[in-house]
This record gives C-alpha cells, sequence and structure tokens, in this order.
C-alpha cells in the first residue's frame, strides 16, 4: 500500500444468540429499534460511535489508527429462535459487498452462538465467506462471552477478543482490543499466532458470572496472561441452549509469533475450567418454597429471578408462573419487569390510564420443544401508565445506546405493578422501570425476567437475588430439553464424560 493512501476498513455488526429450543421468531425487523430497520451506510457510524459497544470499540480502534471507515450495516437483536435466512442472507451480503468493493482490513462485532435457518455456525460460514472473496484480508472480530467457538470461526480471521465480564461491562474493551490488535499487525508491529480449544463441559449461562466461582477465576486467569504478553486470552463459557455440535466452553489465546505460549496459556484455563465442571451446573428449588422463603424476608428490593424466561436468552418473556405464585401468596410492594404482550398492551391502551381492565395477560406463545403451551394469567388490575416504551442506556453496559421496549404500559393489580411491553427487552438498567414512573428501590420486591445481565444496574440497588425456578425456554434444568446434535460425551448430560479435547 502506498503511504500516500488511507487504509480502508470495513467495519460491521452482526450480532445474534440463537436459543434453538426458543419459538420466539427472528426476522431482519428484530436486529433493528424503533421501527426503523437495520442501521446502514454512515448511520452505523453515527449511531454507535461514541457507546459502550463492541462496534463502539472498533470503530475508536479504527479512528485512533486515522482509517478510512467504511460500514455497511450494524445488526442486533434480542436472542429468539434461528435466524430467518432472509434476514441473514441480508445481512451478510451487506459485509460481503463492502469487502468486495475494495478494502484492507474488516472489524466485526459478532456473537458467537449465531444459528441461521441456513447455517449452525452464523459467524464461522460469514468469515468463511470472507475470506473466499479476499483470502489474505485481516479480520478482526470482538465476540460475546456466551460464543460457541468452531474451527470456521478462528480459522478465518486473524485476531478474535471476547468479553471478559457477564453482564458484559466490558463489550466496548473487547472491541477496542481486537481492532487495536489488527491495526498492529497491519502496522507490522506483531505477528498473532492464534490458537483454541475445548472441553466438553455444557455449562449453566447462571453459573457464568464473572463476579462468581467457577467462572471469575477463569477470567482473572485470562487477565494474568494478557498483563504478562500475551497478546489476547478469552474464555468463552459458550451457550447451552445453541444446541449444535460445537457448543460448550472454550478457550481462544494468541501470542505474538509464539505457538508454544499460546497453546501453554489455552490450555491452563481449559485444565482449570475442566477440574470446576460440576461447579458449572446450577440446582433449582421448587418455585413455591422459593416465594415463601422470600415472604418472610423484610429487607427490600429483593430480586426475584425469573430465569427460566430470559428474554436475552431466547425466552418468549410471557410465561406467568413466577408472576402467578408471587401473587397468590400474597407478596406485596411488588414490580414485576416484564411481561412481553402487544395485545394486553394494545387492550390496555384502549381503556386508558386509570381504567379498570380485565387482562389475559401472557401465555400466547406455545413451547414445543419443551412440551408447554402458553398459559395466560387472569388478572384485573388497574392501568397505571401508557409509555412509548423508549428509555436512554444510562448505565455503563451498553451506554450511549437507546432501549426500545414498544408501546408499554404499567398494570397494577393489588400491591403488584406489572409493566408490559410489545419488544423483547430484558431487565438490566433501571431505566425499565423510571421509564414508567415506577421507582425500583421504593418496591420490596423486583421480579426480573433475567439471568446475570440484571446486575449490570440492579446489583447496587437491591438487598439480594433469588433464583426463582419459573417456565419458559431458558430454563436451567437440562432435563426439559432434548439435545440432538451437541457432540456426545459432553458434561452434564453423559456425567462420565473424560476431558478429552476434541477441537482447536
Ligand atoms: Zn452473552
Amino acid at each position: 500500500m502506498a503511504s500516500n493512501e488511507l487504509t480502508r476498513v470495513v467495519v460491521a455488526m452482526m450480532e445474534h444468540e440463537t436459543n434453538t429450543f426458543s419459538p420466539v421468531p427472528t426476522p431482519l425487523e428484530r436486529f433493528g429499534r424503533g421501527g426503523l430497520g437495520v442501521p446502514e451506510g454512515a448511520d452505523v457510524y453515527q449511531q454507535f460511535k461514541g457507546t459502550g459497544t463492541g462496534i463502539g470499540g472498533l470503530l475508536d480502534a479504527a479512528d485512533a489508527a486515522g482509517w478510512d471507515i467504511v460500514t455497511p450495516i450494524a445488526g442486533n437483536a434480542a436472542p429468539s429462535g434461528r435466524v430467518h435466512a432472509d434476514a441473514y442472507n441480508y445481512m451478510s451480503d451487506r459485509i460481503c459487498e463492502a469487502v468486495e468493493a475494495g478494502c484492507d482490513a474488516v472489524m466485526l462485532d459478532l456473537h458467537g452462538a449465531m444459528v441461521a435457518e441456513t447455517t449452525t455456525d452464523g459467524e464461522g460460514t460469514l468469515l468463511t465467506r470472507l475470506r473466499s472473496i479476499a483470502p489474505n484480508m485481516p479480520i478482526a472480530i470482538s465476540l460475546d462471552l456466551h460464543a460457541n467457538m468452531t474451527n470456521a470461526i478462528v480459522d478465518n480471521c486473524t485476531v478474535l477478543v471476547g468479553y471478559k465480564t457477564y453482564p458484559h461491562l466490558d463489550m466496548y474493551e473487547a472491541g477496542e482490543h481486537a481492532g487495536r490488535l489488527l491495526v498492529r499487525t497491519l502496522a507490522g508491529e506483531i505477528n498473532p499466532i492464534m490458537v483454541w480449544g475445548s472441553r466438553p463441559i455444557l455449562a449453566q449461562t447462571l453459573r457464568m458470572g464473572h463476579e462468581d466461582e467457577p467462572m471469575g477465576p477463569l477470567l482473572e486467569m485470562a487477565r494474568m496472561q494478557e498483563s504478562r504478553g500475551l497478546l489476547a486470552s478469552s474464555v468463552f463459557g459458550g451457550f447451552p441452549l445453541a444446541d449444535i455440535w460445537e457448543a460448550g466452553l472454550s478457550v481462544v489465546t494468541i501470542a505474538d509469533a509464539d505457538q508454544l505460549a499460546a497453546e501453554e496459556a489455552r490450555d491452563e484455563i481449559l485444565d482449570a475450567a475442566w477440574a470446576e465442571r460440576a461447579e458449572f451446573m446450577f440446582e433449582s428449588e421448587p418455585l413455591s418454597e422459593t416465594i415463601a422463603q422470600a415472604k418472610a424476608m423484610t429487607d427490600g428490593p429483593i430480586i426475584l429471578l425469573d430465569h427460566a424466561d430470559n428474554a436475552a436468552s431466547g425466552g418468549t418473556q410471557d410465561t406467568v408462573a413466577v408472576l402467578a405464585e408471587a401473587i397468590e401468596q400474597g407478596l406485596e410492594d411488588v414490580a414485576m419487569f416484564a411481561i412481553c404482550d402487544p395485545q394486553a398492551v394494545r387492550e390496555m391502551a384502549a381503556a386508558g390510564v386509570g381504567s379498570e381492565v380485565m387482562v389475559s395477560l401472557g401465555g400466547k406463545t406455545d413451547m414445543p420443544e419443551i412440551g408447554r403451551v402458553g398459559e395466560p394469567l387472569a388478572v384485573t388490575g388497574r392501568v397505571r401508565a401508557l409509555t412509548d416504551g423508549q428509555f436512554p442506556v444510562t448505565v455503563p453496559m451498553g451506554r450511549g445506546t437507546q432501549t426500545d421496549m414498544g408501546a408499554t404500559a404499567v398494570l397494577q393489580v393489588g400491591k403488584v405493578k406489572i409493566v408490559v411491553i410489545s419488544r423483547n427487552v430484558e431487565p438490566w438498567d433501571p431505566g425499565c422501570f423510571r421509564s414508567v414512573g415506577i421507582e425500583p428501590t421504593n418496591m420490596r420486591y423486583l421480579i426480573l425476567k433475567s439471568r446475570i445481565h440484571y446486575r449490570a444496574g440492579f446489583h447496587d440497588i437491591s438487598t439480594r437475588d433469588i433464583p426463582c425456578n419459573g417456565v419458559g425456554v431458558t430454563s436451567s434444568d437440562n432435563s426439559l430439553f432434548t439435545f440432538k446434535n451437541v457432540r456426545r460425551p459432553i458434561y452434564p448430560l453423559d456425567p462420565r464424560t473424560t476431558a478429552t479435547p476434541e477441537f482447536g
């Protein structure tokens, strides 16, 4: 490249965590915000520059290098079922066309657990295609901690960096890290050697919080390796509900021109993870007992975690088991986020604020993969608020972006306030309550349809959190799911699994 020519980089995002057991459809519209479609071209830069996201970090790395940036598309959908073929093709085509038009490097903000109708490896298939268009193209990617690593991903990029936190507080840092490594590679400063490996562990995401064992110490090992000179070390807990061959725990390490150093670092973490495999499992207790125990506690706000129906893992977000049990046992001063039920919102909007309404709440979606039909909750309550469901993210995770809950209503049933939304949103920013007039710190109980991300905004304003064994396609009970594709044997589906590494 002549020194007077700017380096041109294609920067894009295509993110989706696919729960292959989820009945929630994933069309292209799901990848946009506010009914405006998926951002393309200059809108991408405008919407994501300066944000606390992976693509925000990639853009900053490219800008810091003075590169010429082309931004074909930035799609990011809440987790759900397999990505529709036309949606996957549309986003992939935009990225590939931009690369075909000519560039010197590519930076992508991907998830790592994307399954489309046409491929079990959304990221690997895209990267393979890019490398067939431009065989020697330097490519940097940032990935989610829940990525299921594949050979097609690692073989077809130059550097990759995963988040080291869950909740994902460092999306920006991972993007910036990956981008910076690519800039240094093109400048001839480093020669990245990347290796990966896995152990057959199908870990529960409820056991992957970075503040908890066993994930926290593994992430700390990765940080130590980087502080000792490794270019990057990434631990991926995996996403067990994407039922593909490679689902499970993996590690990717990058050393500067040193294969052995990369391999030793990788194996150090994989061996530690294998030794702790039993700690990656989660045991539930009966819902009625959990709620009865919570009722005896007085030190609110207490978080009741409805983790089996987490929208950000592919839940329908309309199961009512935990809510119904809380009402049944007479819990008071409760706020819940949220039931996703556009029809109920429309009925409440038609009635108007202040009206008393009878609503068949939630339960609109059947869940054939776990053998359940939707079971609505018949309630009578008062409409307390109606909003357009928009609020700006205020916590570091996703800072600078906008949340779109769709048309939103608050239904008060006795002493329980239920936020009813029209678009799947996991509660991790207290704005989900405050934007509809509920102050979460004034409540005794907060029922949240979340797993770990709620900690990003609710950890500091709550006294404790209690996992509740509700109903949904994000349950931590493996016996509810029929795994057909994941490699066997794998722990804990096959308790006697040995540690034989199969990839990398
Ligand atoms: Zn994740």
